[in-house]
């Protein structure tokens, strides 16, 4: 047994044939950097390769990944890495595993694969992928999966059950247990219970504020204080929220068309995976209603909505950089900012920071 410098643990002893082990390389007890490997006769699957993004108390640090060191010299004994979906956390540290091995299978639903293809063109690497949807069954080696819909902030996110000769483990990936989804897609619970009678030996579930009791708010129950404060608002209309929640910006778009305001899509991944959520059928866009950034100038303040990236306070998103006045988009007298978005713990100094600075400026 070797002792690992860093964190005093000892390597775990051989495994013996048959047996399944499961390691998490990141995302347990933490928010952020999912990754959790699936070991048996020499073969490794791998669900989630995702990053954390760094706090404030660590200055210079763009990116934090999983710890890939215990995978690093078995890379080829990696059948697949399978995403459940598309959300950073989830996606985010996958360039960086196929740095070190370009053709490892990547298997996720339609969106998820098309999130990361388009995140691995910057990094000039062109995977192999297997599209995957809910009922869908595939084996990986010693791994047979069948694959679960589970709905999330982010549409067409799976859980995933896996099937080998030392147990069966129920992955759920996130999910919520929202009941009228946009896209009526709600998390199969009848597909659970009919695995949970062929049997579960092990359920690896998660979901933010699981540990708060009662029901979280449907999407659908957004669209409506969208609406209201959209028929406040007298000058340019702000909205932030995650650039992979289609179906809010989806309830952005259609208050906006209400209002007869246009959209500009500001920040880079907010405009590239929208091109991709309506490229692929998930956002429906009215005709005329998205106006380039560059051209919102030429409107009337009244006929802007300017929807961003940056709702958890990332230093570098265009909300942060609009509140330190470090924006093309300058906030005014008046403006209206919406956060639409829950917030992730851990992000409320930042969060606020940004309020402080866009009521500096005037907003709303
Ligand atoms: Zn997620």
């Amino acid at each position: 047994m070797t002792q690992t410098a860093l964190t005093g643990l000892v390597t775990p002893p051989r495994l013996p044939a048959g047996t399944l082990r499961i390691v998490p390389l990141g995302g347990l007890g933490e928010i952020g950097r999912n990754m959790a490997v699936f070991e048996i006769d020499g073969k490794l699957l791998v669900v989630d390769c995702g990053v954390l993004f760094p706090e404030e108390t660590q200055p210079g640090v763009d990116l934090i990944l999983p710890d890939f060191s215990y995978i690093e010299d078995r890379l080829d004994d990696i059948v697949a890495v399978v995403l459940t979906h598309g959300h950073e956390d989830h996606i985010g540290a996958v360039p960086y595993l196929l740095k070190r091995r370009s053709d490892i299978p990547l298997v996720g639903s339609q969106l998820t694969l098309a999130l990361i293809e388009a995140k691995l063109q910057e990094h000039r690497i062109r995977p192999y992928t297997l599209t995957v949807e809910e009922g869908q069954v595939e084996k990986f080696g010693p791994f047979e999966c069948e694959f679960v819909a589970v709905n999330h902030s982010i549409p067409d996110a799976l859980a995933v059950f896996i099937r080998t000769a030392g147990g069966t483990v129920l992955h759920t990936g996130d999910f919520k247990m929202d009941q009228l989804p946009l896209d009526g897609r709600i998390t199969d619970l009848r597909h659970f219970a009919k695995l949970g009678e062929e049997g579960v030996d092990l359920f690896m579930s998660d979901s933010t504020n699981a540990d708060i009791p009662g029901f979280t708010t449907a999407e659908k129950e957004i669209g409506p204080t969208l609406e209201r404060l959209f028929a406040q608002a007298s000058k340019r209309i702000i909205v932030a929220s995650f650039s992979s929640h289609v179906h809010r910006v989806q309830q952005v778009l259609d208050a906006a068309a209400k209002h007869n305001r246009k959209v500009a899509f500001v920040g880079r991944s907010m405009v590239r995976n929208m091109a991709i959520a309506e490229k692929l059928g998930y956002l429906d866009v009215p005709a005329g209603l998205i106006v380039d950034i560059k051209n919102i100038d030429n409107l009337p303040d009244n006929r802007v909505v300017l929807m961003s990236t940056g709702s958890q306070g990332e230093p570098m998103a265009a909300l942060s950089r609009m509140a330190n006045g470090d924006h093309r988009v300058v906030v005014g007298d008046g403006d209206t900012v919406i956060l639409a978005s829950s917030l992730i713990p851990g992000n409320e100094n930042a969060v606020f920071r940004i309020i402080n600075g866009l009521l500096k400026l005037g907003a709303t």
